[in-house]
């Protein structure tokens, strides 16, 4: 699909149609809101399509190169000399597109009108640490109803030797970057298909801070950050399944020089229950009836989330009919709406018959015997 198309727009859309169907597009998707398995990996898509049709320089390149070849030019970065291109692309996509994908909290702040992500600055220049993914398992009873788990994992932290700062000593001081003279930032002019642009990337040399460490820590080469282990406790909310993601903010790795951690991804897998089947928010579970009670109907004991609970089979059920227990099944992620608990009738034979059993089922033959039989019915 073309970026047009991700965002539900034509080509003719003016700049403040592009916004808004962005917005709208992006608040129904933000991870934050949406928990659907795909809601993620549509939101990039939403944000990296606005992230080139919102910058008139980049919509320009894009509209000129059609979507295959733009698309084809930034999975081969840009960077390298030719890559089919005959070496006219010297843009570094990486700084075109800031790593791919916007920073989430800044259209965060911007759809939902900011607020409690502090210690967040926007005018932090410096470059975030990275996402982390986690697998985090839960019991089917933990998934079903929530729970508190601790996530232990690898990621970079403070350096514990320098404390963050990347230096070996305490009192040498940093000196200012040569190349962006302490702003962080250098103004870079790239070409696009003939047309030229400058642009403000983050400084290549001192990677957004300004400046440069003096004496490096040993332990951290001077990043300000080691790999350690981590752990990280979270409540996860009622009704998550297999495959769905949470986002704890800021418990990614730590950018360098203590810049401002990335975010944590807990990815769910959860385990299989001994009775319960799970499809979304229901619930299925087989339940073994003999044939006396499907056919005379019986009241029976079932095993439902909230213990046991008793359920009436009706006179005359088949195998394989099934019996709905509303919202006897699993809450839904974020909404009060919950599922059912489904019977699937499993009609059972006998497969050893006592003597009395035999007597009664060789009666019960007689007595159904000639003008009702069903093949005598069917063959006549
Ligand atoms: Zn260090
Ligand atoms: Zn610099």
């Amino acid at each position: 699909m073309d970026y047009y198309s991700i965002l539900g727009i034509t080509k003719s859309a003016t700049a403040t149609e592009i916004k808004s169907s962005y917005k709208k597009l992006a608040k129904k998707y933000h991870p934050d809101v949406n928990k659907e398995p795909d809601a993620q990996e549509k939101f990039k898509e939403i944000s990296r399509a606005y992230q080139i049709l919102s910058d008139p320089e980049k919509k320009k390149a894009y509209d000129q190169m059609g979507h295959s070849n733009f698309e084809q030019a930034r999975k081969q970065g840009f960077g390298g000399s030719n890559q089919g291109f005959g070496g006219a692309y010297n843009v570094n996509f990486d700084d075109l597109f800031g790593g791919g994908f916007r920073d989430p909290f800044d259209i965060f702040s911007e759809l939902f009108g900011g607020g409690g992500f502090s210690g967040r600055g926007r005018n932090n220049r410096q470059k975030r640490g990275e996402d982390i993914e986690v697998v985090a398992k839960l019991t089917f009873e933990e998934a079903v109803f929530g729970a508190e788990k601790e996530l232990s994992y690898k990621a970079f932290d403070k350096c514990t030797t320098c404390k963050g700062t990347g230096s070996a000593d305490d009192k040498a001081e940093d000196t200012t970057c040569s190349q962006c003279h302490g702003q962080g930032q250098v103004q870079q002019e790239s070409s696009f298909l003939g047309a030229r642009f400058a642009q403000i990337v983050t400084c290549p040399q001192c990677q957004g801070r300004g400046k440069i460490v003096k004496n490096p820590c040993k332990t951290c080469n001077g990043t300000g950050r080691e790999r350690t282990h981590l752990t990280t406790k979270v409540k996860t909310p009622a009704g998550v399944d297999n495959g769905m993601q949470m986002r704890i903010p800021g418990k990614g790795n730590i950018g360098e020089f203590g810049s401002n951690a990335g975010d944590l991804y807990a990815v769910f897998k959860v385990e299989d229950h001994k009775y319960f089947t799970r499809h979304g928010s229901n619930l299925y579970l087989d339940v073994p009836i003999t044939i006396p009670q499907a056919v005379l109907g019986d009241t029976i004991e079932v095993p439902t989330l909230e213990g046991k609970k008793n359920v009436k089979i009706p006179k005359g059920t088949n195998h394989r009919q099934q019996i709905k227990l509303s919202n006897l099944g699993v809450t839904q992620v974020n909404s009060r709406s919950r599922g059912d608990l489904i019977l699937n009738i499993d009609l059972k034979l006998p497969e050893k018959l006592s003597a009395e059993e035999q007597k009664l089922y060789t009666k019960l033959k007689e007595v159904e015997s000639k003008p009702k039989s069903i093949l005598n019915k069917l063959f006549a």
